[in-house]
């Protein structure tokens, strides 16, 4: 994947949690982080092991998720 920013090669990764998920959503919470509502679940992967698939630019500093 070419990154939109810089045009040069992204580097295929994975973001990887210690927790059971990993969501997107529009509030940062302090209590009850689970997907709630209209948020986006990220993850795939087994229990306590959840990851995303992602392409990083390190030059631009930008990760991309596809969901
Ligand atoms: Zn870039």
């Amino acid at each position: 994947m070419q990154c939109p920013y810089c045009n040069e090669e992204m580097k295929k990764g994975y973001i990887q949690s210690p927790r059971q998920q990993i969501f997107w959503g529009e509030e940062k919470r302090k209590i009850l982080i689970i997907p709630l509502g209209d948020d986006i679940s990220l993850s795939q992967g087994t229990f306590n092991t959840p990851y995303v698939e992602s392409y990083c630019c390190p030059k631009c500093k930008k990760i991309i998720i596809e969901f």
